[in-house]
């Protein structure tokens, strides 16, 4: 036996709590109408976990509790326990007796308490159905209900048989495998949403990541080519900067020396100019004219006074010697004068007449003439002598004042000439000079130019590196904002030849510059893209990229794990589907036999069967179709039952009596139960329609079921009451509360009326 108590407290009309004993196969409950024996049975109900408040008349939760009466107050909760042996393992639990115990609470609130400890109402269902005690209720025949299993439709009768066969503990491993199999595919899709939703992101920051990474290589190349292209650079525009300055600084010392040599040459031109002056060479001239006239003049008058003086000494000569002879004698001026007049004029008459004749005449009067003269001047006296003494005298003196004159004339003009020749040696070496002076500053003009035009050459040059090193410096900087600060160890960076040798300085600064403007090229080409490919924060995005790579790999591992779960679910709901309808075949025959048997038992002959049915239904929403219209049709499986009478010919089971309708349901009931025997049945009533010819029959059957599960049998039946082990009296006083009370048999007849 496995029932072994039931308490109920506050449960409808049992306001204080009472206890059944079932200590006998069969317990009879009895009591006058509404005394509150159905109340009992559906407290077995409650207990098991019904959910239809419906089925154990009421509409809500609150109206299995003790509602109050006249005189006593209505209750809050209301429990009910059920004490079940398990000395033999029945219920899958380490215990020995299974206590089930349930409460409601005004709000509708229940517990579920196994064992003292609060369940689920899975877990009861679970641990009740695994010993036959399905929730379908089909051990439990309200009153009135024992043809529910007649009136029922194919689909609902197959369920309940289903339950009766125990089948119930694979369909909730189907449901719950089914739930799960939801669950797990709406996790999957769930799953495969978030991976879908992260994928743009994931493909996105692969992207990034791709980006970064070719921006990585990028920068490398960027680094390479910076290197050398800096290295070259610094080393081009030192070595020629140094160079140009050494090439600077001679012909810089030279134009300085150039325009020292100029400005000498300059000044010597400048004063050679002065020098050529020619007033001070014709002054000089003039002075030197000017002293020869006075010169010459002093000579002619000393010449003058020199013939002056001898005249009057040949005259006082002569006068001496005339004196003393006739040679001397002094002739009168006017004499001589008249006399060469006279001579004059006969030559020129004489001349005239061109005649040898007259000259001849002419001449030897001149003869005689002459003769003449000189006898008579040889006569006259000389009174000059005196005179011409003193004139001498005189002339003497001023001889020598003229000779000293002309001494000194002859001096200055010496002097003049001598100033006149300096002069004019002066201008002869000047314009020497200032033909040099001009050929120099001509010659300096020109090197100076040509200087000029060197250091012009080499400023702009220098400009030009000048340009280079800002266009390096700026260059630089912006390495250093690319690539940080190991773009400014560009001196480290070797450049080697093809022999893998470092290239000298010379070398280096001697390359073209098309190579470097190729290298200065490529590197734009270079940050351009770099900054095309826009990388922002690098070590976040590819933190967040390996996250959600990650979460991706998770994701992808997690639908894997449940597509397999997937497998295995739908592979265990096909092993329950085929054990399921393994089972149900097999039991719906044992079944089917032994309704025949209880049915022919009952009825004295007949035959009865249950048949599998397949019937096509539309649905919930059948109605919303039109005629005629395609809908999908579902195939279900259901059992109608077959009923044959003795000596009727009808066979349908709309044609049965009361009596009979509650016959066959009773014999359909127990055929259930002995199949797959439940650990207890209750009966409420079921043999209220039965005669007396009937009750005995029943009786003896269930005499027989009760050896295979405890029955709780509510009847007002006498004879059913005699088959009973156990008797409870149910009764109800004024004040509206049942109580249960144990009865003897003769007292259940009375307390049953
Ligand atoms: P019968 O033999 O006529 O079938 P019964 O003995 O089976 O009667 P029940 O139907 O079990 O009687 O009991 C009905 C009684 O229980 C009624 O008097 C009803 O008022 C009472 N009852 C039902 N629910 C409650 C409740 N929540 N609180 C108090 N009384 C209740």
């Amino acid at each position: 036996m496995y029932l072994k108590e039931l308490t109920i407290a506050g449960f409808k009309s049992f306001a204080k709590k009472g206890e059944l004993e079932f200590s006998a196969p069969i317990t009879a409950i009895v009591g006058p109408n509404g005394s509150g024996k159905s109340n009992v049975a559906e407290s077995f109900r409650f207990v098991l976990g019904e959910q239809s408040v419906k089925s154990m008349r009421g509409k809500r939760g609150e109206d299995l509790i003790w509602g109050g009466s006249s005189s006593v107050a209505r209750g809050n909760r209301a429990g009910v326990t059920i004490v079940l042996d398990n000395t033999k393992k029945v219920f899958p639990l380490d215990f020995e007796e299974i206590r089930i115990e349930r409460v409601v609470h005004r709000d509708g609130q229940n517990e579920y308490i196994l064992n003292g400890s609060a369940v689920r109402l899975k877990d009861i269902q679970e641990l009740l159905a695994s010993a036959n005690i399905g929730s379908t209720g089909h051990h439990i025949i309200s009153q009135g209900e024992a043809d529910r299993i007649l009136t029922a439709n194919p689909k609902e009768r197959r369920e309940m048989i289903e339950d009766a066969l125990g089948l119930k503990i694979y369909q909730y491993k189907r449901q719950e495998a089914e739930r799960k199999l939801n669950k797990t595919v709406e996790n999957v899709a769930q799953v495969e949403s978030l991976r879908r939703e992260a994928a743009p992101h994931l493909k996105y920051l692969e992207k990034q990541v791709q980006k970064i990474e070719k921006s990585l290589q990028l920068q490398e190349q960027l680094k390479s080519v910076y290197g050398e292209y800096l290295r070259r650079e610094d080393v081009y525009i030192a070595f020629h900067h140094d160079r140009l300055l050494a090439e600077r600084r001679e012909p810089e010392a030279l134009l300085k020396k150039a325009a020292a040599d100029l400005a000498d040459a300059k000044k010597t031109l400048q004063a050679t100019e002065s020098k050529s002056d020619s007033e001070p060479l014709i002054a000089a001239q003039e002075a030197v004219q000017k002293a020869v006239m006075e010169r010459q003049q002093a000579e002619r008058e000393v010449s003058k006074y020199e013939g002056q003086i001898a005249l009057l000494e040949r005259r006082l000569a002569e006068q001496e010697r005339r004196a003393t002879s006739t040679e001397g004698k002094a002739v009168a001026y006017k004499d001589i004068s008249a006399l060469i007049t006279d001579i004059e004029q006969q030559v020129g008459k004489a001349l005239q007449k061109n005649e040898v004749t007259i000259l001849q005449r002419a001449l030897s009067d001149i003869v005689h003439r002459l003769k003449l003269f000189i006898e008579r001047s040889s006569e006259a006296k000389d009174t000059t002598s005196e005179f011409d003494k003193k004139e001498l005298g005189r002339l003497k003196d001023e001889m020598s004042a003229l000779t000293k004159r002309v001494a000194d004339s002859i001096r200055d003009e010496a002097k003049a000439r001598a100033t006149y020749e300096g002069i004019e040696q002066a201008r002869v070496a000047a314009a020497t000079d200032g033909r040099e002076a001009e050929r120099a500053v001509f010659r300096l003009v020109g090197e100076q130019r040509e200087l000029e035009t060197k250091l012009e050459r080499i400023d702009r040059e220098l400009a030009i590196l000048e340009r280079d090193r800002n266009e390096f410096k700026r260059e630089l900087q912006e390495a250093v904002a690319l690539l940080g600060r190991a773009a400014a160890a560009y001196y480290d960076f070797k450049i080697l030849d093809e022999e893998g040798k470092e290239v000298s300085i010379e070398v280096l600064a001697a390359e073209d510059r098309d190579a470097q403007r190729t290298r200065r090229h490529e590197l734009e080409k270079l940050k351009i893209r770099l900054e095309e490919l826009g990388i922002g924060a690098t070590d976040e995005i590819i933190k967040e990229y390996n996250d959600a790579k990650e979460r991706d790999a998770f994701l992808a591992h997690e639908i894997a794990d449940l597509e397999a779960s997937i497998i295995k679910l739908r592979e265990l709901i096909a092993e329950l589907d085929s054990k399921l309808e393994e089972q149900f075949v097999v039991g719906i025959k044992k079944i089917s036999a032994e309704f025949n048997r209880f049915f022919t038992l009952m009825f004295g002959g007949g035959e009865a069967e249950l048949v599998t049915v397949v019937t096509k239904t539309r649905g919930a929403d059948e109605e919303l179709f039109e005629e005629g219209e395609e809908v999908e049709e579902k195939k279900e499986d259901g059992i109608e039952l077959i009923a044959k009478l003795p000596n009727k010919r009808v066979k349908g089971l709309e044609m049965l009596s009361g009596g009979e309708r509650a016959l066959t349901s009773i014999a359909l009931i127990f055929a259930m139960s002995q199949v797959n025997p439940p650990p207890f049945i209750i009966l409420d009533e079921t043999d209220a329609a039965l005669d007396e010819a009937n009750s005995r029959r029943y009786g003896d059957m269930i005499e027989e079921l009760a050896k295979k599960s405890q029955l709780i049998l509510i009847t007002h039946n006498r004879e059913t009451m005699s088959r009973a082990g156990i008797l409870y009296g149910v009764t109800m006083g004024g004040d509206g509360i049942s109580k249960l009370l144990s009865v003897k048999l003769d007292e259940a007849v009375a307390v049953a009326k």
